[in-house]
Parts: structure tokens; sequence; C-alpha cells
């Protein structure tokens, strides 16, 4: 049985894993614990689980929810509405019927009010495919039912409600229920059933800090600060425990950049890449020049990789500033050199479009480089042949995600591994990378421009080199915040730039329309602009749960211009290049951080033409317009972000999980900028 998860899968002995033994090894890491070891996980439950990058049960504890509900008082009978979702406390009735050969099962029984006689309203419970119930409601006994009230002419119905016994419901209703991202097979009720089953069984978890520690900066253990993120009774418990576990993700984020460090400082290297003559005919053959922030880079990633040490560079440079030039200028001298180079990109859409890109340049300048293409969604045997034809040196320009550090892919000569927009990738990650090969060279881009500071303690262990000018002839995107209300200029500006030959983005907060009707949704978005263009407008729709294939295409086909406007998520964040999109509008903008508005913005004004970017604030708060204006004001990455650090308000309740810069799973590097220095504190403090 496997139950190892992290350094590969291991077998232990022939037997099971009993819990008993896992009690018994104190401390054990729980990193290593599969969750099929918990009650109610089996290996379909676990598959949906991995989804949401849950393997181990370490990853559940860290697994918190995004808010919390509580739940509410129980409404007598006469106060129910059609709609509403509410609590009800009745008594079952007599009529218990099945429909059982019917091809989705049906069991129904009505309920009248607790202490209420048959004459009186009955709401009818309806549940489907649950064919047990017959040993559970029992006439005359009592329930609280949680769930939506239906009314149907004159009668009341809750499909599919939550049930428990009255007590259990007041012993519900003095906690703060967690509600938790979810993937289709996994409910709310199934993670925190596991989380407690993981307390039980597993607490107290290591922890490396003492009391005096703790209460002198307000922390938790690490064992509470899970017990109150996940089943807190109030919003004290949520900010204490948040704040711990925010504080051990910096601190373990640290130390391991601290242990990379140490190992990679000038460790000697193999690969000493000295003749640039290929990068240097590359470069005089493009139709522009590069920009001063793209030569200083140039120079200084030439020194590293001619230097006899091992490279551990990053580029962090703001969007559109041409990184990717850099990258492939460095690459074609490591494969001119009789190595093999790897570009990986965090999407299979930013990974195709970098191969294309490179292709192209690749046949119109003559460079004669072998490049190869390695994304998740090829078939099995596609991947074999290219696996081969990489070990054998048939390609030497690896471009692709992180499919490119699966296992079976082993390198002839790996000398230099690039990785785009870094933030999307933890350090681990681009260790394992880095161990492909025979210690590569590693240079790490960023678009993510994080004040200096920032800088210095997140990528302590690399070089850095900033790139602040942009390629010369762009115009300045022209930026403004408005109100919903003024939506419809907003998609005359979208009519003219499309009239004109450009194309235009709109990106939503939120993939599907869901209880939270005050956010725009792309798969119902399109009804706006129907109404608008009279249906006479192409647009495709882009979000991070469809299929990487179906992404691709979309991409492809917004690129080739059959699509004017493209309603995304904000998966096209990430370094998405189509120069002749001229206008992005942003519904929800309130929602995002200013580091990723910017970063979406930048996925314009990447041509000649003037481009524009409309931020919608549909929250109607005229402090989110101070913060907005702050993208108004300025083009400039850097001066964002550290308006973004001088601006950050508390951490708010309704948003534990932060965005995903860095990759943390909790932290984010702005708002708790304190609890990161307090970490870097403690960390040096230790090191000493
Ligand atoms: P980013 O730094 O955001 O990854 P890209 O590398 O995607 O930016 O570059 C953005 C666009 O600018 C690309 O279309 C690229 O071809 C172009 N570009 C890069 N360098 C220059 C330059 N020196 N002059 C003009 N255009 C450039
Ligand atoms: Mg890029």
């Amino acid at each position: 049985m496997q139950y190892l998860i992290g350094a590969g899968y291991r077998e232990i002995g022939a037997g099971t894993f009993h819990y008993a033994h896992a009690r018994a090894r104190i401390n054990m890491d729980l990193r290593q614990v599969h969750v099929t070891n918990l009650k109610g996980i089996g290996e379909k439950t676990a598959k949906c689980l991995s989804k949401l990058g849950v393997e181990s049960v370490h990853d559940l504890l860290w697994y918190v929810p995004a808010g919390y509900i509580r739940y509410p008082e129980i409404s007598a009978f006469s106060e129910m509405k059609d709609g509403e979702i509410a609590a009800i406390y009745g008594t079952v009735n007599k009529d218990f019927f099945e429909r059982k050969n019917a091809r989705i099962p049906v069991t129904t029984f009505t309920v009248r009010e607790y202490g209420k006689n048959l004459s009186s309203v009955n709401v009818e419970m309806v549940f489907f495919r649950q064919t047990y119930l017959r040993s559970i409601f029992k006439p005359g006994m009592n329930f609280v039912f949680y769930g939506k009230i239906l009314q149907k002419g004159n009668k009341y119905c809750m499909e599919m409600p939550e049930y428990c016994s009255l007590k259990d419901y007041q012993n519900k209703q003095s906690c703060l229920q967690g509600v938790y991202p979810l993937t289709k097979g996994i409910s709310s009720k199934l993670i925190g059933k596991s989380v407690q089953q993981s307390i039980n069984e597993f607490f107290p978890v290591e922890d490396s800090f003492d009391d005096e520690m703790r209460s002198a900066n307000h922390l938790l253990s690490l064992s509470d600060a899970f017990r109150k993120i996940h089943f807190p009774v109030d919003a004290n418990h949520v900010n204490e425990a948040r704040n711990t576990l925010v504080f051990h993700e910096f601190y373990d984020f640290l130390s391991q950049i601290e242990e990379s460090k140490k190992e990679n400082t000038e460790a000697p290297s193999e690969y000493m890449i000295k003749d640039i003559s290929l990068s240097e005919s590359y470069e005089q053959n493009l139709p522009f020049a590069l920009t001063n922030a793209q030569k200083k880079a140039l120079s200084e990633i030439r020194e590293d990789l001619s230097s006899g040490h091992c490279m551990r560079r990053l580029i962090q440079g703001d969007v559109g500033s041409g990184k990717t030039l850099v990258a492939f200028l460095s690459m074609a001298d490591t494969a001119n050199a009789g190595y093999q180079a790897a570009l990986m990109a965090p999407t299979e859409v930013l990974a195709t479009q970098h191969f294309e890109k490179f292709c192209k340049e690749n046949e119109a300048y003559h460079l004669g480089l072998k490049p190869v293409l390695l994304t998740g969604s090829l078939t099995a045997a596609k991947k074999r042949s290219l696996y081969e034809g990489i070990e054998k040196g048939d390609y030497n320009i690896v471009i692709g995600t992180h499919a490119i550090f699966q296992e079976k892919v082993n390198f002839r000569n790996l000398a230099l591994v690039i990785t785009d927009e870094q933030h999307r990738f933890g350090v681990k990650q681009r260790e394992t990378l880095a161990g492909k090969g025979n210690m590569p060279h590693v240079l790490v881009m960023s678009a993510t421009p994080i004040p200096r500071t920032l800088t210095l303690t997140l990528y302590a262990d690399l070089k850095i080199s900033v790139m602040k000018d942009m390629p010369a002839k762009r115009l300045p995107i022209k930026s403004c915040v408005i109100g919903p209300e003024l939506r419809p200029s907003a998609y005359k500006l979208i009519k003219e730039q499309i009239e004109a030959g450009h194309q235009a983005y709109i990106i939503c907060p939120m993939v599907e329309e869901n209880e939270d009707t005050s956010l725009e949704s792309v798969t119902s978005y399109h009804e706006k602009l129907d109404a608008y263009f009279n249906g006479s407008v192409r647009y495709g729709i882009l979000h991070g749960r469809m299929k990487a294939g179906e992404k691709n295409q979309i991409m492809e086909s917004f690129a080739k211009k059959e699509i004017d406007v493209l309603i995304s998520t904000t998966v096209v964040e990430v370094g998405v290049d189509v120069p002749n999109a001229t206008v992005i509008i942003i519904e929800n903008a309130e929602r995002f951080g200013l580091a990723g508005l910017h970063q979406l913005r930048g996925r314009v004004g990447r041509g000649d033409a003037q481009s524009y970017c409309i931020f919608i604030n549909g929250s109607g708060k005229s402090e989110q317009n101070e913060r907005l204006e702050v993208l108004h004001k300025s083009n400039d990455g850097f001066y964002i972000a550290e308006e973004d650090l001088r601006l950050r308000g508390p951490g708010d309740i309704n948003g534990i999980r932060q965005s995903g810069d860095m990759n943390f799973r909790i932290a984010d590097i702005i708002n708790d900028y304190d609890i990161l220095m307090l970490a870097k504190e403690y960390l040096e403090k230790r090191v000493k």
C-alpha cells in the first residue's frame, strides 16, 4: 500500500498502515501521511482532493477555509420564504416514501413544526440517491433541517437539506463553519470531518517555537492555529490562527531559501559558455534594438555563464519589458556551445506561445537550433518519443510547462534552466529542475515588480538584474477607474477599437455565477456584450477550469484575430502576448491587488498602437477608487508595488486566502509584510 508521498512513493511492508503505529511516532512528518489514511477517504476521493493540491494530511491542515458562515437561528414555519436559506426544527411524519427503481432513487417524507399537530403546515423533505434514510428518519423523531426553502404552490419543500439533532445544531451555531474552495466530489463537510479526524489522530504537531516567543508575538502554537483556523468560535480566533500560520509559512519558506543559498553560492560549474557569436547575430537580425536594461541584463548573464560558477540569477522586469528575448538570447548561446537549455512557463498557453515565437525567430534568423515543446497535454506516446529525443540530444532547446521536470525526462547535457514568471513556482520546484542536470545555470524571470526590501528577502538566494526601461516607441497605456453605470462607454471604446482592427480583453473575477451575485462571471458575461453589440461581436471564453487543449485553442484563435473580445479570468495574467489587443476592461477591480491589476493591464500596450485599460469598481465604495487611482496615475510596476505596500489594509476575515503571488498557501507578501519581517528576524537569530 502506498501511503508515503514526497520523495517518490515508497512501498512499506505488505500490510496496511495503522494509526496506532502513527501515534507511536512522535512528531511524525504529516507531509508523509497520505490522505487515504483518513476514514472516509478512498482512492477516488483522494484523486479529487489532489486536484485541490491536497495529497497529505499536512496539505489538508493547510487547506484553510476561504471564508466562514454562522448557522442561523431556527425559524418558525410561519416565517418561511421561498428561496431563503433557513433552519427549521420539526417532527417526522408517517408518510415516508421511497422510489427505489427510478433512475435516481428518491426519498421523501414530511415534517411538521415541533410541538404542532398534524394539520399544521408541513414541509416536504426530498433526498436523492440516499436509500439508507429509513433507518434515520423514524416517525415522531425531531430534527433540525438546514437548507434552501422552496415553495411550490402552497407547499413547502427542502431538497437535500443538512440535518442533525437540536443539540448538535446548537453546538454548530456556537462556532463559525468553514467554507472551503471546492471541486467536484469534495464538500466542505468532508474536509471539516477529515480535518477533525487528523486533529484527533495526529495532534499535537511539531512546533519549533516556545511559549515565550509566542506570547511575545501574539502567536499560537501550530496545533492551536490549525484548530482555530478550521473551527473558530469567532473572528478573533481566525485572525490569531491566520497570523500564526502565515508566520510559519514565511518561516519555512525563508529557511528553504537559506538552505538553497548555502548550497548554491559559488558552486563551481562545468558549463562555461564563452562564445556569444550566435546571440550577437540573433540580436543584429532583430527589427529593433535592445533596450539598455535588456543589454545590461544580458551582459550580466553572459558574465555568469562564462564564470565557471553556477549562475543563480533573477531578472525582475516590469510587464512588457522584454524578458523573453533576454531568455532566448541566453538559450541560443548555451545551445550553440553544444549544451541543452530549458525554458519553463507556468501555463501551457504561455509555453506554447514562447515555443512558437522561438521557432519563428529560429527560422527567420537561421539560428539552426533544435527546439521542442513539452507540455502535459501531449499523448503518452508522443511524450515518450520526445523524452527519447531529449535524452539523445536531438533537441537543444526545450520549452514547456512543469511537464519538463517529470521524472522521466532525462537531459543529455542540460546547462541552463530558465523559469518564466517565477512567482507561480515554488522554490522546491525550481530546485528539482536545477537538480535535473549536473548543476545547471539557473535564471529566474519574474514580472512581479515587488519593492526592493521584499526582493532582497524573498530572493535572497539569487543575484538580481532589474529591468526598468520599456522598449522604445511604446505609448503609455491610458487607464481610468469607473463605476458599473459607465459600462456602456467602455463598450463603446471596445467597439471603436474593434472597428480599427484591434482586439480586447474583459476580465471577470468568477468563472460561474454563484451565490455572490455582486461579482461578474466569465461564463455569463457574454449576455451583456450580446445585448450591447446585438450579437455581432465575436467573443471567446477562457478560464482555469478548462482543459489545457481548449485553453490553447482559444488563445490561438485570439492570436489569429478570429476572436474580437476575450472574456477571461486572471489566467491571462501570466505573460500572454497578443500585441494587437488594445483594450482591457477589468470587472470588479476592487477585488484584485494592485500588483495583479498592473499585471493584467500589461496584457495591452504591447504593440505600437495606443492602448486603454478600464478598471470597473463594482463595490460602490469610494475608498476603493482611491486605491485604484494609484494605477490610473502610474504605469510603473515598482512604484505601484510600493504603494500597494503603503496602502495595504488589515486582512479582512472574508479574504483569508490571498492571491497566488509566490505560491504561498495563505500568506500574502504585501498584506502580511510585518509578519514576513518577523519571520526573517527569527530566522536570522537562529542562523547565527
Ligand atoms: P515580458 O517582459 O512581459 O515577458 P515580453 O518578453 O513578452 O515581455 O515582450 C513584450 C513584447 O515586446 C514582445 O512582443 C517582444 O517581441 C517585444 N520586445 C522585446 N524587446 C523589445 C525591444 N527591445 N524593442 C521593441 N520591442 C521589444
Ligand atoms: Mg513574459
